[in-house]
């Protein structure tokens, strides 16, 4: 090799490092070019008590970061950190500035400013800004029960009617100890609200909270004071027959996905009072749990009465207790009032309303829905036909179907259930015109009375 030659390929070994150099360093997380990230965990509301969860990265990792807040008063410095350990991410829980408490601003901004710990940009590194515009909301919502039912029986129902105000208001329901949240209607003027409510009859106490959350998570808890009636109901024990696991069982067995390939007569019985059962009030309960949206400025409901001339052959609320040969053998809640009079009698409502279903449903047979508004309806069971189809609007004792034993029924007679949003209540209470007088309609005129005043 001559001198010259190695002499050139000595510089083009040097320029190909160079330029490998380059392009490596030019390509390492080193002096790579990307702007950190800033993500403020935020709805556009700010309470300034909760702290506000801020995560910032960077893939050469974090040098220095600086949060803070502009008021119309000027800027306050939050955070100002230089950071001796270079993270790529880093979570961050912005407490509020201590003049929180005086601050009268409405809007405010976060600002953030982040550095990351590449040599680019001769060493200083990617500067990352990211502002947020919030919306300050200190206030709790405020709620205040306007009327109430004095009281409410285990098995029954209630009202209530409330008024909640807040500048950003977001949800109101109410809680109850068993679990169940009742939904709200707009009432008569705004800012009030209204919810028929129901003590299950399988719950051994009943408690309710009017519950209201803000938009900045301020929330207010306001008790519903009802004077609770325990109810004794009664427990059936009720011993299971060969003559029924032949007759009525044989036949809904053979019916029923559920019991399909099940020879033993007493596990097809434990299957239909149990899976069956379970599955036909669970669409009861979808059906039934719906409440109007829109504002309702009344709520007039006549005393119920579905049966000409019926006498009442099961209770609402019975524990039954199912044996055989001594053994216990499954158990349910009879969840309606059956009434009897003749064989395919009519079947009238008093009230009006929107069928909301009127098909076959297992258990209860061929059954019609009635929506009456407000999360009321009232549901009728083994009728032998029906004569209203979903959906339409029926009149005040209009005939929508005939009595009869479709289903889970021995003889010719109507299941009768009312149902406040999905909760199986006592028929009795609404068959009663002074109950419904004192503790609904009267409820409700004072309610109005009150509302009138407050102007
Ligand atoms: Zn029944």
């Amino acid at each position: 090799m001559s001198r010259k030659k190695g002499k050139s390929f000595l510089g083009w070994l040097i320029v190909t490092i160079l330029i490998g150099g380059a392009v490596f360093l030019y390509n390492s997380k080193m002096f790579e070019r990307v702007s950190p990230s800033i993500s403020l965990e935020n709805n556009g509301y700010w309470n300034l008590r909760n702290p506000l969860n801020l995560k910032i990265s960077d893939d050469s990792g974090i040098k220095s970061y600086k949060v803070f807040i502009k008021t119309s008063s000027g800027e306050t410095v939050l955070y100002n950190e230089h950071l001796i350990k270079h993270e790529e991410s880093i979570d961050i829980k912005i407490k509020p500035p201590r003049s929180a408490y005086a601050m009268n601003d409405k809007n405010i901004k976060v600002l953030v400013e982040v550095i990351d710990n590449s040599k680019w940009n001769f060493f200083a590194g990617n500067v990352a800004v990211a502002s947020f515009d919030l919306i300050v909301d200190k206030k709790r919502p405020k709620v205040s029960v306007i009327s109430n039912s004095y009281k409410i029986s285990k098995g029954g129902s209630a009202i209530v009617i409330f008024q909640a105000k807040d500048d950003n208001l977001k949800d109101i329901y109410i809680q109850t100890n068993y679990g169940k949240k009742f939904k709200v209607t707009p009432f008569y003027k705004e800012g009030y609200y209204i919810s028929l409510l129901a003590w299950p009859v399988g719950e051994r106490t009943f408690k309710a909270n009017i519950i209201a959350n803000d938009e900045a998570q301020n929330s207010t808890k306001a008790y519903i004071p009802l004077y609770l009636k325990n109810k004794p109901y009664k427990l059936s024990h009720i011993k299971i027959k060969d003559r029924f696991l032949k007759g009525k069982i044989a036949d809904l067995a053979y019916e029923f996905v559920e019991t399909q390939g099940v020879t033993d007569p007493l596990e097809q019985f434990k299957i239909i009072n149990e899976k069956v059962r379970a599955k036909n009030e669970k669409l009861i309960h979808e059906i039934t749990s719906k409440v109007p949206t829109e504002m309702v400025s009344d709520f007039k409901i006549h005393k119920m009465y579905p049966l000409r001339n019926a006498q009442v052959v099961a209770h609402f609320g019975d524990h039954r207790m199912y044996s055989y040969a001594g053994k216990p053998l499954s158990e349910s809640y009879h969840l309606g009032l059956d009434l009897a009079s003749n064989s395919l009698a009519e079947i009238k409502p008093q009230n009006g309303g929107t069928v909301v279903y009127s098909d076959y449903n297992g258990l209860y047979g061929n059954m019609p829905i009635i929506d009456h508004g407000l999360g009321l309806y009232t549901l009728y069971g083994h009728c032998s036909s029906v004569a209203v189809n979903s959906g339409d609007s029926i009149h005040s004792r209009e005939v929508i179907a005939r009595t009869g034993k479709s289903g889970y029924a021995m003889g010719d007679h109507l299941h009768f259930g009312v149902l406040v949003q999905g909760i199986e209540v006592r028929p009795q209470e609404w068959m009663d015109a002074t109950w419904i007088k004192l503790n609904i309609t009267n409820v409700i005129k004072d309610a109005k009375k009150l509302i009138n005043r407050a102007g």
